[in-house]
């Protein structure tokens, strides 16, 4: 028995043993699986911040928490979230490729010689492909900067000032922003802008100028990191938030003048060589050109560039009246040409008509002949003959009529396209008449402020102003002019000047009734036109607008920035002209100036 005992009492040791070795192996394992987890998990930080939170969760398990238990609950959550970030991934890879595909195809619609519209075709093709793989991305990026670079070189477009400046001469500032009057069915083009304070930012990025609001406001810019709101939070902004920000002036950092003068005077004494403009601009062209040549300085460029503008307006004002005249003949010689035509193919008809008749008679006559012919007894021979020779003139006047009748029916088709082609060659006249319309109402909008012009002030005036001779009334007109205006640019910047600009445009439409006309006159002065309003009214209107924006909060890092105008206002009194009016309204908003500023004159 006690053989018996001693056997399984080895045996129970040995399996202990081996129990042991196993138990210690599985520690191994264990050990080593927590190690490579904690290693992987760290790899992966930063790629998803809810994946992230897992993985630190699982770490804290792994040290020391309830492997059985911790882990069964984190994996479901770890899973949803791997797929969650994955989705993600992949809906950033897509709008990544989207992007890739838009600035490729903005280099190709650049006029890109064949050498280098080869290689980013390629890249356009293989695009979709590449972008899906992260690690491409790198390497995608490098490679469109290189293209870029090659297609703005051989487009001379490296400095920066040089885009900026071909936008404010050609108004591509924010032109988009502006629909056509038409589709605002208003009379007249008032501003596009009454939205556009919200719309502020999103223009100075377009124009691929520094951002203005959000991360200038010292509300964001102050805050302690630890403490700054995270991202989704910071899109979310309050109202109080976004109305800072539609306030906020820009940062322009702006290089030395000297650094393009030589460019600035060169291209804009070419463009002004290239101008042949009518004798009555002669004055205002050498005026500019003096100006260019002596001194031009970051400020003095925008008035001249304005004033440069004003004229190539003037300019292709003149261009395209010629061209509406032109089209005007021209269409009237397609009229009638048309009438001709058509006059010509009813006659044709006509002539067919009486051809067929006269063929009929004749038939008729013919048959007579035959007849007659048939009751004579004798002379047989000789009826023979003649019979048979009817025959034959029967026979030529078919095969004639059926001739003519081809041809005639050839001719007619040929009339016919010719007239639609005339009806088609009216129908284009009347579209390029429309796209003048519509090229002559861009002509007459302020592209910094989508304010009327000048030239549209000049033709409003003329309009109101015989209105009000022929029926009478009230007609009073305000010149309005920013405050020091000169020390927003210098203490801040062309950008900032521009800004206060556009808000003061949008500020003082709004206020407005639609009767009423506002316009950009040039620089920092507004002009407005107050029809069908008493005196009284009108300068109560006045003193809200001054005040409106002496209450406007601009504000440039943080900073208050107080900006006020002054305005002079008269009224249109009997034997008057529009000259008299406007500078007895300038003389008043002299006044206002000497008298301190933000005030109103009257004359
Ligand atoms: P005052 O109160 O006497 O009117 O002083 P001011 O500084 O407003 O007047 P001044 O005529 O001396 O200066 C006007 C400045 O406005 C000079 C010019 O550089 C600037 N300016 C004109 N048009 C623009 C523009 O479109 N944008 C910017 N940023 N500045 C402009
Ligand atoms: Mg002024
Ligand atoms: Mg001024």
């Amino acid at each position: 028995m006690s053989e018996e005992v001693e056997r399984w009492k080895e045996k129970y040791l040995q399996l202990a043993e081996r129990q042991e070795q196993l138990e210690a192996r599985w520690e191994q394992r264990v050990d080593l699986l927590r190690r490579s987890l904690v290693r992987s998990s760290l790899a992966v930080e930063g790629a998803d911040p809810a994946v992230e939170r897992c993985l630190h969760e699982m770490r804290e398990i792994l040290r020391d928490g309830d492997l059985d238990e911790g882990l069964s609950l984190l994996v479901p959550r770890l899973e949803k979230a791997v797929l969650e970030s994955e989705r993600h991934r992949q809906e950033r890879a897509v709008r990544l490729t989207e992007a890739l595909h838009r600035l490729v195809s903005q280099l190709l619609g650049m006029s890109v010689p064949a050498e280098l519209r080869k290689p980013l075709k390629r890249f356009a093709k293989e695009l979709d492909q590449r972008a899906a793989r992260l690690r491409e991305l790198p390497v995608l990026l490098g490679e469109l900067s290189d293209l870029q670079g090659q297609v703005l070189d051989l487009q001379g477009l490296a400095a920066p000032q040089q885009s900026g400046f071909l936008k404010r001469l050609f108004g591509g500032r924010d032109m988009p922003l502006a629909p056509p009057a038409a589709e605002r069915g208003e009379e007249t083009p008032p501003p596009a802008a009454v939205n556009e304070v919200d719309a502020g930012p999103v223009v100075v990025e377009a124009l691929g100028l520094p951002k203005p609001a959000v991360q200038a406001a010292p509300l964001l810019e102050d805050m302690p990191l630890a403490e700054a709101p995270a991202a989704e939070e910071a899109i979310a902004e309050t109202e109080a938030e976004q109305n800072a920000a539609a306030y906020a002036l820009p940062d322009s950092p702006e290089p030395a003048f000297s650094v393009v003068a030589d460019r600035v005077e060169a291209t804009l004494g070419s463009l002004l060589d290239s101008l042949h403009l009518p004798e009555q601009h002669q004055p205002q062209l050498q005026t500019l050109r003096a100006r260019i040549q002596h001194g031009l300085n970051w400020y003095e460029l925008v008035p001249v560039l304005d004033d440069l503008a004003m004229l190539m307006i003037a300019f292709s004002d003149q261009g395209q009246r010629d061209f509406e005249n032109y089209l005007q003949t021209l269409n009237e010689r397609l009229t009638a040409m048309q009438e001709n035509l058509l006059a010509a193919h009813q006659g044709h008809n006509e002539g067919r008509d009486a051809a067929q008749a006269l063929d009929a008679e004749l038939r008729e006559q013919v048959g007579g002949l035959q007849d007659s012919m048939r009751q004579a007894k004798d002379l047989t021979s000789l009826k023979q003959v003649v019979e048979a020779r009817l025959d034959g003139l029967l026979t030529t006047v078919d095969t004639y009529r059926q001739q003519r009748s081809e041809q005639e029916q050839k001719l007619g088709e040929r009339l016919q396209q010719l007239v639609s082609r005339v009806g088609s060659l009216e129908q284009a006249a009347r579209g390029l008449r429309g796209h003048l319309e519509e090229q002559r109402q861009k002509a007459l909008q302020d592209p910094l402020t989508g304010l009327p012009n000048r030239a549209a002030w000049n033709e409003r005036l003329e309009l109101e102003f015989a209105r009000w001779q022929r029926y009478g009334g009230d007609l009073l007109l305000a010149v309005l002019d920013v405050d020091h205006f000169k020390r927003v640019n210098d203490g801040y910047g062309h950008l900032a000047g521009d800004r206060v600009l556009k808000i003061i445009g949008t500020e003082l439409h709004k206020r407005l009734r639609k009767t009423d006309f506002i316009a950009r006159f040039g620089g920092e002065e507004f002009v407005v036109l107050l029809p069908n309003t008493p005196y009284e009214a009108g300068l109560q209107l006045m003193e809200s607008l001054r005040e409106s924006i002496g209450s406007c909060p601009f504000h440039f890092k943080g900073e208050r920035v107080a900006i006020t105008l002054s305005a002079g206002l008269t009224a249109f009194s009997e034997g008057d002209s529009t000259e008299r009016a406007f500078e007895r309204a300038d003389s008043a908003l002299y006044r206002a100036k000497d008298s301190g500023r933000n005030r109103v004159e009257a004359a």
